[in-house]
């Protein structure tokens, strides 16, 4: 039933919009742990990193103290082309459901871009720009994080070279479409431009890629061409910190109507949308001040949090990016070749595997035909075609929502709804005509990866 005191769409005013972003490291007791250097396991100085990424993004990465970082100026001004992004109270869906619990969710996908990404690109693409580079590099899987950076590179006057993972590249014709509107370099990976894609094509021959290698492309191109550095779209603490904008805005958007949330749900795939819309509420129940259920979700296929290990590891295939200590299925890890949900990449971020490592976040897993399943109950009652990535979140919201019918508890849900699932319908088509299957790695699968972690 309609609760006439809230709106469908809770929108903020330009003049609310965040001013801030929030660090959430500033209040947590147990830091991340520092990136090393790959050769002298050693924590990366600020110097060796600016090597690679830009400096202002370089300081923003080691900085675990600074609690709010002014947005500036230029950045606000290009949110303002697509933000506010809604917060939407799921009426229909409740119905639908027959539950007490309240739902919200917070879109992200009212961009060209179609997810949350473009909120750290412009970002990522303002410090390069400022830095007087000529351009950026990066790697770019189902296509999402290379089409925003296109978007903010092409905003901002800079070049942009995107390694695409090979059967994305085959299979989205139209997404790589999209980059070229903006004026980006799309090259599918592995691919013979760089040295480490000549040699995984050797040793691999007909390989459809991976984002490990696709990364390992874009990294030695920036760092062999001067002028340029390389930008990566989720994972790192810099991203999450960008990425609050989203919890700020939600955060701001239920302080309006006197709402307290009782559990917040996310899928995680590196985990920086995650990381973004439970970052004020983390930062609330860091500092004893409120508590929260926060859910992370991961596909079955994939299942980093739920049954990885948290150890150093590396963060791509070719084994030149600084080591990172996260929940880990091991860099080879490749999910099979079924799997169409996204949220593939093998570690997660090392501030949320250090949350859930000291048990302030919950994560589950859950099969991705259930997921498309929770998609099209969605679609059909609340409009929106959402993206796999985004179901995962759905599927988890659901199901707690069913909880509630049982209980007859009124609980407060909100999750993050990241994108549209346009460049998805090839997924959507295997679930329909039942050729999707719910392959979950066994233990021994994943102990052959774990086994060759680094040790450090
Ligand atoms: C990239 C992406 C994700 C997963 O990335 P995170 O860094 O875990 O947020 C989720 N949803 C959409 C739509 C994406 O494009």
């Amino acid at each position: 039933m309609k609760d006439q005191a809230i709106p469908y769409k809770i929108y903020l005013e330009e003049a609310e919009m965040p001013k801030f972003w929030y660090n959430v490291r500033a209040d947590m007791k147990n830091k991340p742990a520092p990136l090393l250097n790959p050769g002298t396991h050693q924590p990366m100085t600020a110097e060796e990193l600016s090597g690679v990424f830009c400096d202002e993004l370089v300081a923003q990465e080691l900085d675990n103290e600074t609690r709010e970082y002014p947005i500036p100026q230029e950045i606000r001004d290009f949110y303002k082309m697509y933000r506010p992004s809604p917060l939407v109270r799921a009426y229909c869906l409740e119905e639908k459901l027959g539950t007490p619990a309240k739902i919200y969710y917070k879109f992200e996908g009212n961009n060209t871009s179609g997810s949350h990404k473009l909120n750290s690109a412009i970002a990522q693409a303002y410090y390069a720009k400022k830095q007087g580079l000529k351009g950026v590099t990066t790697e770019t899987g189902a296509g999402q994080w290379g089409t925003a950076l296109s978007m903010a590179c092409s905003y901002f006057g800079l070049d942009c070279k995107v390694y695409m993972v090979k059967v994305s590249y085959e299979q989205k014709p139209f997404r790589r479409e999209v980059m070229r509107v903006y004026g980006a370099s799309v090259t599918p990976s592995p691919s013979d431009t760089t040295d480490i894609g000549r040699k995984i094509l050797a040793e691999h021959p007909g390989t459809g890629g991976s984002l490990g290698c696709a990364i390992s492309e874009a990294v030695e191109v920036a760092v062999s061409n001067p002028g340029y550095r390389y930008v990566l779209g989720s994972v790192l603490n810099q991203v999450l910190l960008h990425q609050s904008v989203i919890g700020l805005e939600t955060k701001a958007a239920l302080d309006k109507y006197g709402i307290t949330p009782d559990i917040i749900i996310g899928c995680a795939g590196g985990g920086s949308n995650l990381g973004g819309l439970i970052a004020p509420f983390m930062g609330e129940k860091l500092r004893g001040e409120k508590n929260y259920r926060i859910i992370a979700v991961e596909p079955a296929s994939c299942p980093s949090f739920t049954r990885g290990v948290y150890a150093y590891d590396f963060c791509d295939t070719g084994m030149v990016c600084p080591l990172a200590k996260m929940y880990t299925l091991g860099s080879d890890f490749i999910p099979a070749p079924n799997h169409a949900g996204g949220l593939r990449y093998h570690g997660m971020s090392p501030v949320l595997s250090q949350l859930y490592d000291d048990g302030y976040m919950e994560a589950t897993s859950v099969p991705q035909t259930s997921v498309f399943e929770a998609a099209e109950t969605f679609a059909r009652v609340e409009g929106i075609l959402p993206a796999p990535e985004s179901s995962h979140a759905i599927r988890v919201a659901i199901d707690e929502a069913l909880k509630c019918k049982e209980t007859g508890e009124a609980k407060t849900i909100v999750f993050g709804l990241t994108g549209t699932g346009y460049f998805d319908l090839v997924a959507y088509e295997k679930f329909h005509d039942g050729k999707m299957d719910d392959y979950i790695p066994t233990d021994a699968e994943l102990a052959s990866y774990a086994a060759k972690l680094p040790k450090v």
